[in-house]
């Protein structure tokens, strides 16, 4: 795949430090704990490019991995943690508002959410913000070797169906790093949005 070709690029401490807006590049952003490295990860065939089990809640800095010079995998900071202060949260929201409206070579954005429970406020509060930017989702259920077929072909339809809510360029996709479950369609969706 495509993907393994990706390597360490640059860290930011914050969104507004991302340098380097030319070309094309696809965020991937989700709660803490919703299986985002482990995805990246997978998606690239490499054990520890993005790091897991951090400090629940420490400032994280923004991981930038690029696939050739001007295609790039932004990892965002994992959200949702109820011990990070208000202020920081306020700060970090704004700021991944602004990102989603600002960022030239955004062309896309993976949001991660359990299979179990999707849609949480502030996984709707990205979404809707990226709609609003004309920016295309990709909702990935993670972990959904958790679930037994039946039970994650029905949550499929519910996501699906909560998703036309949004209005938007919103697809909905399971997926497992654990069984490799729905990673060629997840590569299928980031290859349009790279245009390879
Ligand atoms: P992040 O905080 O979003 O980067 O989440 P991690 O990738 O660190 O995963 C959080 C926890 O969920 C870890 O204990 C992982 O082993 C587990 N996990 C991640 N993906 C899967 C998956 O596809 N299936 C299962 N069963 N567990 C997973």
């Amino acid at each position: 795949s495509y993907y393994t070709k990706a390597k360490f690029f640059t860290s930011a401490p914050d969104i507004r430090h991302l340098k380097n807006d030319t070309g094309i590049e696809v965020a991937f952003a989700g709660r803490s704990n919703a299986g985002k490295s482990s995805a990246l990860n997978t998606l690239t065939r490499q054990k520890n490019l993005a790091r897991t089990s951090k400090t629940p809640g420490r400032t994280q800095l923004i991981n930038v991995f690029e696939l050739e010079e001007d295609l790039r995998l932004v990892d965002l900071p994992g959200y949702g943690f109820a011990k990070v202060p208000v202020a920081m949260k306020k700060k970090w929201q704004a700021s991944l508002g602004e990102y989603l409206q600002k960022r030239k070579s955004l062309k896309g954005l993976v949001v991660l959410m359990d299979i179990r429970h999707p849609f949480k406020d502030l996984d709707q509060d990205l979404i809707h913000w990226a709609v609003a930017s004309s920016i295309p989702v990709l909702a990935l259920l993670t972990k959904a070797d958790k679930l037994k077929s039946g039970k994650r072909k029905a949550q499929l339809l519910m996501a699906r169906e909560a998703a036309m809510a949004f209005m938007g360029d919103v697809t909905v996709q399971t997926f497992s790093s654990l069984n490799k479950h729905g990673l060629p369609e997840l590569e299928r969706i980031l290859d349009t949005w790279f245009g390879l």
